[in-house]
């Protein structure tokens, strides 16, 4: 990018405040058990981009719908880009997020790629913060509870002609109060080989957080609910047998156990969503003595490490849902039991650290967490 060469004004926000807030009660029952992005609080940060303007207009106002005319771009051609991070209410009382700046320059990433204007890291944060500290009593204070902002930024430009991108773009932020995102406590999960449909290709969108990549994955996952999984895994879409991600989530294979575990994630071969938690892990594993590799694992090696006994745990990562376990593994050609099915205590450390040092019950040594209020 970007069209507009002359130095940018500085991005600022106009404060509109709600005057009807969801009342003190009403918010305390909806925080006892908010689900996964049900719920969303009383304010968003809304800025527009034009090729004439720039950024202008940035805005925070009450939650609430939006406008669209029936010929706005995104609604026709999939111009969308997203973010996924949390706030956390630790506990000594403060509210921080976890590497915010890291999901600032995935969105740039992600929006050169689909053609869209790159917002400035400063402005994005500065949107987290304005939100989060309006909304601070949405924040919830039970464990493992968090507030999920979601950061967006789609096509607006009114317009059906295909030949270029889109004039006009407007970038949102929005936040919904969480729990853990798999209902029901922390389990293994059973996963689904999808050995058809792919999610994303070299040279594709798979390394963007593109909206689309989500919408063309529906059909893999309702597969593996098909077939009784919790989830779908996908495959390289070349040979179709090289593990990438799960869902939306990015994977781990321990090898060995005890002092001797050491880990493996698939390398981001283009494909891939590059995770911050993924990234996070990667830095936190060594720390913690476990030795980590990227590399690449066929499902023939998958099963037959699990067979072998050579691996003996997996999990997969995100933001949304932490570090989920994988307990079972099925395909075409079979079921195979990863460990004996249940979490496992690499697993578990990992799992435990990460949130430790989000929720500020661990030292933060790699200096991840930015802290609001
Ligand atoms: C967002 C996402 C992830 C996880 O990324 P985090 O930054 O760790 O939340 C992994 N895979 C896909 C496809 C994703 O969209």
């Amino acid at each position: 990018m970007n069209a507009n060469a002359s130095p940018a004004p500085a991005i600022t926000f106009e404060l509109h405040p709600s005057e009807q807030r969801v009342p003190d009660g009403v918010r305390a029952s909806l925080l006892e058990s908010p689900g996964f992005g049900q719920v969303f609080t009383d304010h968003m940060v809304s800025l527009k981009w034009s090729a004439e303007r720039g950024w202008h207009d940035g805005k925070l106002e009450p939650y609430g719908p939006i406008v669209l005319d029936p010929a706005t771009a995104v609604l026709h051609y999939g111009q969308e880009i997203f973010e996924g991070l949390k706030a956390y209410r630790q506990e000594a009382g403060q509210i921080v997020t976890f590497r915010p700046f890291a999901n600032a320059a995935r969105f740039r990433r992600s929006a050169v790629r689909m053609a869209m204007p790159e917002l400035p890291d400063e402005a994005f944060v500065q949107a987290i913060e304005l939100l989060v500290a309006h909304d601070k009593d949405w924040v919830p204070a039970s464990p493992e509870q968090s507030l999920y902002l979601r950061p967006f930024m789609f096509a607006t430009t009114r317009a059906l002609g295909v030949g270029r991108p889109a004039s006009s773009y407007l970038f949102l932020l929005i936040a919904s109060p969480v729990g853990g995102v798999f209902s029901g406590g922390l389990r293994a999960v059973s996963v689904w080989l999808e050995r058809e449909y792919t999610r994303a290709a070299r040279g594709g969108t798979g390394e963007a957080k593109a909206g689309g990549n989500y919408g063309a994955a529906f059909a893999g996952q309702q597969r593996a609910v098909d077939h009784g999984c919790d989830q779908v895994v996908w495959l390289d879409a070349t040979e179709h047998r090289w593990v990438e991600e799960m869902g939306g989530m990015n994977l781990f294979f321990v090898r060995g156990s005890g002092p001797a575990a050491r880990l493996m994630t698939p390398a981001l071969t283009g494909s891939l969503l590059p995770g911050i938690t993924r990234d996070s892990l990667l830095t936190l594993a060594p720390d913690l003595g476990y030795p980590v590799t990227e590399g690449a694992i066929s499902v023939e090696e998958w099963r037959a490490g699990c067979e072998s006994g050579e691996i003996t745990e997996v999990f997969a990562c995100g933001t949304a849902a932490v570090i989920t376990p994988v307990g079972e593994v099925r395909g075409d050609d079979g079921a195979w039991a990863v460990g004996d099915g249940t979490p496992g205590p690499v697993t578990m450390r990992l799992r435990e650290e990460l949130l430790g040092i989000q929720f500020g019950r661990r030292p933060d040594p790699h200096g991840w967490v930015h802290k609001i209020l």
